[in-house]
């Protein structure tokens, strides 16, 4: 399977490229993922790069196509799960958007030997585990529901029935911390960041 061919040639006296790895990144909506995943591509010297998902979910102000998350179609969504081009997809909260991992995507990266970061459900998760089994998986955990629903709060982002849905799954989601190799508490952010840096360190 690609992931797991090493990628050598061994005709030519060069060495040879070394294999990128896929780390997973979960936790409930607003508890910092994003934060916390910014700060490892801009401070950190892994060779990190994020994994651009497809959702079916609008923009949020400031958000950039191809950068935050490729935006598209439902239908052009499905065209693509068909297609068989995600390695995972959900509709991460019941009745909402579509979200997916571009099988190509991580391919591309992982071949020039580069760390691949997925933030990405539970879900999601779960299937990239079984079908990567050497790949990282760290959830992040809020310190409590409170301070999580008060995040979510401040960001701002989502209202009414969005923000009650993220709310209502967070527990559930927290239940599967059980399943990754490594949980954080974001408490602190700079502790929490630290931790990561760590623990990805361990990973080298
Ligand atoms: P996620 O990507 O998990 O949905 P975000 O990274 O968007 O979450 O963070 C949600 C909100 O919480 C943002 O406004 C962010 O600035 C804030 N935040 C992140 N980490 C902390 C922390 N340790 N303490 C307080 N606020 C935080
Ligand atoms: P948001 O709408 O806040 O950007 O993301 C909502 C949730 O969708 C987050 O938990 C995020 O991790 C998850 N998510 C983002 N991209 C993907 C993806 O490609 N696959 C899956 N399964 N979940 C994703």
């Amino acid at each position: 399977m690609w992931f797991s061919v090493a990628h050598e040639d061994s005709s030519k006296n060069v060495s040879p490229q070394k294999r990128g790895k896929v780390v997973i990144i979960s936790g409930p909506s607003g508890v910092g993922k994003g934060t916390l995943v910014k700060r490892l591509i801009s401070e950190s010297s892994f060779p990190l790069v994020l994994s651009v998902s497809a959702t079916t979910r609008p923009p949020r102000p400031g958000e950039v196509n191809g950068r935050d998350y490729w935006f598209i179609s439902r239908d052009e969504f499905l065209e693509k799960r068909a297609n068989g081009e995600f390695l995972e997809s959900f509709e991460v909260y019941e009745g909402g958007a579509l979200y997916g991992t571009l099988r190509e995507t991580v391919e591309t990266q992982i071949r020039q030997g580069k760390w691949v970061l997925l933030e990405i459900d539970v879900k999601g998760a779960l299937c990239v585990m079984k079908e990567l089994p050497e790949s990282l998986s760290v959830f992040i955990l809020p310190p409590s529901l409170e301070a999580l629903k008060e995040r979510l709060l401040n960001r701002g982002t989502e209202k009414g029935e969005d923000l009650s849905r993220r709310l209502e799954q967070a527990e559930k989601e927290i239940s599967f911390n059980k399943f990754y190799k490594e949980r954080i508490v974001n408490d602190n952010l700079d502790k929490a960041f630290e931790e990561l840096v760590k623990v990805l360190a361990s990973y080298n």
